[in-house]
């Protein structure tokens, strides 16, 4: 069956081959950390992870790359500002690796919370100075930069086609650019390399053949990924903000290096709103996954809930719309608990779902598939079976038991002790009927887990 994407390059929907059969090269613009991911962020991983398990339903073997920003990305995209991880360094009073370590590690708990398959390599920038130095080196030799008192700058005038991808009107900008651009001679320039402070030292700083500094964001993206994936591999993708700035940079340096874009496609996932404004870690609007489970609600709801938008509209954020969540994934669960194994995947079933999710990883319909599933005619151990195969793709943990999630409510807790009592009389059919009722409630009750 075929797979199509809508690629942003192209601005359309397009058939999806490999550039090398069965293989499939995935780059992810990850997190930068100085502080928690919010839900926005992670609807923008959720996104990524469910385009990883289509490629794989469709039998292609993914080579998943995340990277972590920990240096480089400055408070504006603009090249302007004080570096993210020194301001969190600052604010908190920690080092600024001792914050790195912190917030990479909080995420990638995130990432497990919430199902995501660990990606074949994360990287991380601060380990790959050496690779961005001597990619800017090529961008020198080839005549493509310009030094300024505050770094070394990209001279997006040297390519007619800068901005495609955000069909930017560059002469437009050029020309109507008010506010001063520094040194830079253009606004849409941008650093790749920037000297520390003359009066001050950074905490992460690096000798370079141009001074001593840091790297710029948007190299590090162009030297992981051609690193690991080369210098034009399969799909990119990132969050809606990173067309105009981000990977129209990384876009202009690998042209500039390579000759050619980095990636064949390009994907974006749109953004998670809250309250009609986008959410952003530096308006401090933010909510976390944590904010969510510490209600008790399992992480998976949240993935549940993404999945009920196409990754290419805005979702907007609110506790209605998790509730029910929520509760779908519950009745999805309960109802997979309640099916007995032993069944065969149903093929019409399985096709319609594929059908769905190849057609530009079209989520919302593939669970109105399940859904549909859960309500046919077809036998309860198939529908087990059908269930546990869309599920490579959902993602959503079907066989999990509720229990490990929530607290039990006193009315479960309640049913609970009773069953138990039932089995110590040997009365087991009210033992049974008591499993069912809990069973109802969302709750598995297997008999070790009572066991006295
Ligand atoms: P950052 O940690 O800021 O580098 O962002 C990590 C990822 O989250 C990037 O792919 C961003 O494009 C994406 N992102 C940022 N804000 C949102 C949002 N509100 N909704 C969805 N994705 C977002
Ligand atoms: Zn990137």
């Amino acid at each position: 069956m075929s797979l199509v994407l809508y690629d942003t390059w192209t601005r359309g929907l397009r058939l999806f081959e490999p550039l090398v059969p069965g293989q499939v090269g995935l780059y992810c613009c990850g997190p930068t950390v100085y502080d928690y991911a919010h839900i926005g962020n992670l609807r923008t991983f959720i996104f990524e992870d469910v385009l990883r398990r289509v490629l794989q339903s469709n039998g292609y073997n993914v080579r998943h790359i995340v990277n972590i920003t920990d240096v480089g990305h400055l408070t504006s995209d603009a090249d302007e500002g004080e570096d993210k991880m020194e301001k969190g360094s600052r604010l908190s009073g920690l080092p600024a690796a001792v914050i790195a370590q912190r917030y990479t590690e909080a995420f990638q708990e995130d990432w497990r919370r919430l199902n995501l398959l660990e990606p074949t390599l994360w990287c991380r920038a601060t380990e790959h100075i050496v690779e961005q130095i001597d990619f800017i080196r090529v961008l020198e030799a080839k005549g493509f930069t310009y030094r300024t008192a505050d770094g070394i700058y990209f001279d997006t005038t040297r390519q007619d086609s800068y901005g495609y991808l955000a069909r930017l009107d560059t002469q437009g900008l050029r020309a109507g650019a008010r506010v001063s651009t520094g040194e830079k001679r253009s606004p849409t320039d941008f650093a790749l390399w920037k000297f520390s402070p003359k009066n001050s030292t950074r905490q992460m700083e690096w000798d370079s053949p141009w001074g001593i500094g840091f790297p710029g964001w948007h190299i590090e993206c162009s030297a992981m990924s051609a690193k690991y994936l080369g210098s034009w591999f399969d799909i990119h993708c990132g969050g809606e903000d990173h067309i105009s700035v981000h990977h129209s940079n990384e876009i202009a340096q690998g042209e500039a290096c390579h000759g050619t874009r980095p990636a064949n496609f390009w994907m974006h996932g749109y953004f998670l709103t809250l309250q009609s404004t986008k959410m952003s870690k530096s308006a401090g609007d933010c909510l976390r996954l944590q904010s969510l489970t510490d209600r008790g609600l399992c992480p998976l709801a949240y993935r549940y809930l993404c999945l009920t938008a196409h990754y290419r509209s805005t979702l907007r954020f609110s506790e209605a719309a998790l509730a029910s969540a929520s509760t779908a994934l519950s009745r999805l669960r309960k109802a997979y608990a309640s099916y007995p194994q032993g069944g065969n995947v149903n093929p019409q079933f399985e096709q319609r779902f594929q059908g769905e999710v190849n057609q530009d990883l079209n989520l919302p319909r593939a669970l109105s598939v399940t859904w549909a599933l859960i309500k046919s005619n077809v036998s309860t151990a198939d529908k087990r079976a059908t269930l546990a195969s869309f599920d490579q793709v959902l993602g959503l943990d079907l066989a999990r038991e509720q229990r490990d999630e929530l607290p039990a409510p006193t009315n479960v807790a309640a049913l609970i002790d009773q069953r138990r009592q039932a089995r110590r009389e040997k009365n087991w059919a009210l033992a049974d009927q008591l499993r069912d009722r809990l069973l109802e409630n969302g709750w598995v009750i297997t008999d070790d887990s009572i066991r006295d």
